[in-house]
């Protein structure tokens, strides 16, 4: 069962000479119910390949199929429909409204959605997330761990298909980032949702159950945790 996958996915950037072909024929299947990372060099073409498969941005050439929808053919209007309903996104830089509190910033994209709060739901994500005594902090009074934690919980809680992260733990000490990982495997692990995260931190193979490497535009390798592996 896959969450996103994608069928000879190219992009390329500029035109003429100063053209750059950031992904070159890429074929990959992104299972449900995993902690995906995604790694390689820089400007390998990680956050392009995160940007297709979110709808974020348009393919060249090539298919993208996220959650049984092909949306490499979809225009502007109904990539920011499939965003805001069917993907949860997760900053280096947090992007926490400053003026509300963390309960607050989580629960705004069920307010933006004008959808009811299910409070054991509401209740379950903040416990998960170890923010049940930092509730009615406001950003700047919360650590930059606890900051991408309110950033995991907003991410999650309108129950998307699928997160994408990029670079979550890029801002955060080796602590603070463990303390990331560690929430998003369990929001894989024990509430079911499906994560994929554009890393360069070496410690978030050891979380992941799939690394994919990529080089200059192409998957060069693939890799699934040991238990994962024993299973297939
Ligand atoms: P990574 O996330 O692995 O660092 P990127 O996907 O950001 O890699 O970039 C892949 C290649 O595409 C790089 O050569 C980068 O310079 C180029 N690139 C990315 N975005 C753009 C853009 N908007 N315009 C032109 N070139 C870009
Ligand atoms: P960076 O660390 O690369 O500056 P950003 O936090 O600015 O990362 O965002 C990464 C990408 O996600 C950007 O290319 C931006 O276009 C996109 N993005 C940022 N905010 C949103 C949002 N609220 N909804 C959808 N896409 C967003």
């Amino acid at each position: 069962d896959t969450i996103a996958s994608a069928r000879g996915l190219t992009k390329v950037y500029g035109a003429g000479d100063t053209q750059v072909r950031a992904l070159d024929g890429v074929d990959v299947d992104l299972a449900r119910g995993e902690l995906t990372a995604v790694m390689g060099p820089s400007g390998s073409g990680k956050s392009t390949l995160m940007h297709c498969l979110a709808g974020l941005d348009s393919p060249t050439a090539g298919s993208v199929v996220v959650d049984g929808v092909e949306i490499s053919r979809m225009n502007q209007r109904q990539l920011t429909k499939l965003r805001r309903t069917r993907i949860g996104f997760v900053f280096q830089a947090y992007n926490l409204v400053p003026t509300l509190t963390a309960a607050e910033n989580i629960r705004l994209p069920l307010d933006i959605a004008r959808r009811p709060v299910d409070h054991e739901r509401f209740d379950a994500v903040v416990r998960a997330v170890g923010l049940q005594d930092r509730l009615h902090h406001r950003p700047s009074e919360l650590s930059g761990g606890q900051q991408q934690r309110v950033a995991c919980a907003r991410a999650l809680i309108a129950e998307p298909s699928v997160v994408f992260a990029d670079e979550p733990t890029g801002n955060l000490d080796s602590r603070s980032a463990a303390e990331v990982l560690s929430f998003l495997r369990r929001s894989v692990d024990d509430l079911g949702h499906s994560v994929v995260m554009v890393t360069h931190e070496p410690m978030a193979a050891a979380y992941a159950h799939r690394v994919l490497f990529l080089a200059d535009g192409r998957l060069e390798a693939q890799l699934l945790a040991p238990d994962e592996a024993a299973v297939l």
